[in-house]
């Protein structure tokens, strides 16, 4: 059993997936001596953020609120590159295809004219010409917008971590923790064989955020109402000119196809053939027991959107990842202070959208940390919205 002594520590940071890598990193820039601790090892796939790619993208469907937040992620996502010379964004261009009333075209149309942001509606007819690949019904339309693209989130995930470690955080792998507690002049966070005290407890633990950031008053002692879903991805192998699904060629889409589902794709990268997905399995599972292996289920209504939608694409699986959504109530974040310990920040429920978000988070999180206040655009992600009958 060991223990750090008091003082060690500024802040100890409990997950180093997405947004605890980006808050050590904004920590540690602010020159907080900090302890990141993750139950894992560097780029595991038993969380939210593995799998090569992610969509980038600015007339956000899920609210207007978003556009702020992404304006400064996009920044802080070039900062990065220019702080640590890797490439971690490739702007490809994004269409939402579905009939104008979908929440997918109306949203983003919305949010693209509250933000004045450059964007094209097209016809089914324009996307058939513009982008001979996709195949949309007579009666859908489609949003297109230059500024969308791909971060590639392994990557982006090692860079804030060795960011976070030259400027001195102490980052350790393998080391769950299994609780925490307030003290008079700080925290302590318990693993299975040590104790860690700092001043302040930053909680970013994905899928197991529930548990991990425990009972809250406000929720009337309940903790976070996260739901954690089981989301599976396919690299499909083109049936036919592969070359049309590269980034220079082939926007970022997300496409409604109604009671069928949403389904999104992205760019062939690095990994063999183009990946493609459902957005939101509905398959409610437990982060530690969920089924890891892909089924003929799990493909079957994947099949079916990319036959009618990109029929070239519909060739043989090259690959598949099961990855996990944490869903809250209203499918928006929760980034708070811990309403009776004021030295505990936490973030989740990223309900499958987060990832874009992480620079952004990250800093976000170290301002609540450190100052207890974030910019005002951020608080409508606050807890208090899920108090019982609000
Ligand atoms: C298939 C899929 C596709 C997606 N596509 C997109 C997309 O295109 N665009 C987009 O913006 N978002 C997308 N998302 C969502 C996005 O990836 C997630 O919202 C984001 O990665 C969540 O980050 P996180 O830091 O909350 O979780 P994670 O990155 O999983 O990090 C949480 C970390 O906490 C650690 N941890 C948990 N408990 C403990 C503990 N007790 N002790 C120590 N460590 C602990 C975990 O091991 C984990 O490493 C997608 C998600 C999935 C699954």
């Amino acid at each position: 059993m060991t223990a750090s002594t008091p003082g060690d520590y500024d802040t100890i940071v409990v997950g180093l997936g997405a947004m605890g890598s980006a808050a050590a990193f904004h920590l540690a820039q602010r020159g907080q001596r900090v302890l990141g601790l993750e139950q894992f090892q560097p780029g595991h796939n038993r969380g939210s953020s593995h799998g090569e790619t992610r969509i980038i993208r600015l007339s956000y469907f899920e609210h207007p609120s978003y556009v702020p937040l992404l304006r400064r992620a996009y920044a802080l996502w070039h900062e990065l590159e220019r702080a640590s010379g890797e490439e971690l964004l490739r702007l490809t261009g994004g269409i939402y295809v579905g009939t104008p009333d979908s929440e997918l075209v109306a949203g983003s149309l919305r949010s693209a004219r509250e933000h004045q942001l450059p964007h094209e509606l097209l016809d089914a007819a324009a996307v058939r010409r513009r982008f001979p690949l996709f195949q949309p019904a007579d009666d859908q339309v489609a949003l297109f917008e230059e500024q969308a693209g791909m971060l590639f989130p392994e990557r982006c995930i090692a860079t804030h971590c060795r960011l976070a470690t030259q400027a001195g955080a102490d980052l350790r792998y393998a080391q769950p923790i299994r609780r925490w507690s307030a003290t008079a002049g700080g925290v302590e966070v318990h693993t299975t064989d040590s104790t860690f005290r700092a001043a302040r407890l930053v909680l970013a633990a994905g899928a197991w955020a529930g548990p991990v950031v425990g009972p809250l008053g406000p929720l009337g002692g309940q903790p976070l109402p996260l739901q954690v879903e089981r989301n599976v991805v396919f690299w499909l192998q083109p049936r036919e000119t592969p070359e049309h699904f590269s980034a220079d060629r082939f926007p970022v889409f997300i496409w409604d196809d109604g009671a069928n589902g949403q389904y999104y794709g992205l760019p062939h990268h690095e990994r063999p053939g183009v990946k493609v997905a459902r957005h939101h399995s509905g398959v409610v599972c437990d982060p530690d027991t969920a089924e890891r292996s892909v089924t003929p289920a799990d493909e079957a209504p994947l099949r079916r959107f990319v036959r009618h939608a990109i029929p070239p694409l519909d060739g043989a699986v090259a690959g598949s990842a099961v990855c996990l959504y944490t869903n809250s109530p209203d499918e928006h974040f929760v980034v708070d202070r811990h309403p009776k310990h004021t030295r505990v920040v936490f973030a989740a429920g990223f309900s499958g959208h987060g990832f874009k978000f992480a620079s952004v988070i990250g800093e976000l999180l170290a301002d609540l940390a450190t100052t207890g206040r974030t910019t005002p655009e951020a608080d409508f992600l606050r807890l208090d919205r899920l108090r019982q009958g609000t």
